[in-house]
This record gives C-alpha cells, structure tokens and sequence, in this order.
C-alpha cells in the first residue's frame, strides 16, 4: 500500500482570490519571468484571471503616451497632457459632486 499523499495540492489566484487545484492553475511571476525558478516562488491565477490578464488592452495607454510625447517632455507637462488627453476620451477622472 502506498502512502496516502494528498495529490490536490490547492493555491490561490492572486487577482480573485478564489481556491482552486494546482493543475488549474497559472503561474503568474510578478517580474515577468517565469523561466528563472531559482529560489522564487510563484503566484497563480486561476484560468479565466490569467486570460483576462493577457489580453488586456494597453494599446490605448501606450497609444496616448506616444500621442503626448511620453519621455520628450518635462514631468510636468507629461503629467499635465495626459491628465488633458485622459480627460478628453474617458470623461473626467474626478466623480461629479
Ligand atoms: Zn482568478
């Protein structure tokens, strides 16, 4: 008779905090380095967290850093068109009071 050894080892995913089987799960490396196993340990995100996580659209966000000229311009100004830019697709960021 084999020892009994639990095979169900369970871990938790990062962006929802559900419980869910090793097997199931997706590595996450928050450095984005999942190749380098040397004294890390991993995050998991269950299936539907990492698939949201991949495709996730940033195109926008890099679209309008490219728009104001991110790294060209003085903080300030960065900060002051991207707020303008932000602003003038999204709405404002404050709530209405
Ligand atoms: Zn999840």
């Amino acid at each position: 008779m084999w020892p009994s050894r639990s095979r169900t080892e369970t871990v938790i995913c990062t962006a929802c905090g559900d419980q869910f089987t090793r097997s199931m799960a997706r590595e996450y490396d928050k450095y984005g380095d999942r190749w380098d196993r040397k004294d890390k340990t991993f995050e998991y995100l269950c299936k539907p967290c990492h698939s949201d996580l991949c495709h996730h659209p940033r195109t926008d966000l890099e679209a309008i850093l490219v728009e104001i000229g991110a790294g060209d311009t003085d903080e300030e100004t960065f900060l002051s068109a991207y707020l303008e830019t932000v602003e003038k697709r999204y709405g404002r960021l404050e709530e209405e009071s």
